[in-house]
This record gives C-alpha cells, structure tokens and sequence, in this order.
C-alpha cells in the first residue's frame, strides 16, 4: 500500500503512541548491522528514512550531538 511503511514488527516499538524503529542501548536504530554499519532493511527502510537529507542540517545537528554525547562518556 502506497504511504505505508513496512518494517519487520519486531523492530518497532510505540513511544506516547508514534510507532517507531527500536534503538539500541547505544542509541543506533535496530536495523543498523553494527559491524557493517549497513540498514539491514534497506528496500523496506521507513518513509522517514527515504527522505532523510544525508549531509543535511538536520543530520549535521544529529552528527554534532552524537559527538558531544559521546565526550561527555
Ligand atoms: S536507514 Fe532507517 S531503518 Fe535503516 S538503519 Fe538507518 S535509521 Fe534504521
């Protein structure tokens, strides 16, 4: 069905009602392979995903975040 994302069920999780991809303990999506870094689902990947702007401002942000958490370990 057009519009409708179709993921494995048991990598989705409902957080105050938004179905989303589950994360890892270290925050990574469940359907990124941790040792290729690969999506696993990559043909089924989510709408969200598909339009996500790779290099993008929002990714830079994400990026940046990522990096504070990670010296603040
Ligand atoms: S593309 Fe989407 S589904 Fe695939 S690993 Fe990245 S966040 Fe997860």
């Amino acid at each position: 069905m057009a519009g409708v994302d179709v993921v494995p069920e048991a990598m989705v999780v409902e957080h105050d009602g938004l179905r989303c991809l589950e994360q890892r303990g270290d925050g990574a999506c469940v359907a990124l392979d941790p040792v290729t870094k690969l999506c696993t689902i990559y043909e089924n990947r989510p709408r969200v995903c598909r339009e996500f702007d790779r290099g993008g401002e929002l990714c830079v942000q994400v990026l940046e975040r990522m990096a504070r958490r990670a010296a603040m370990v």
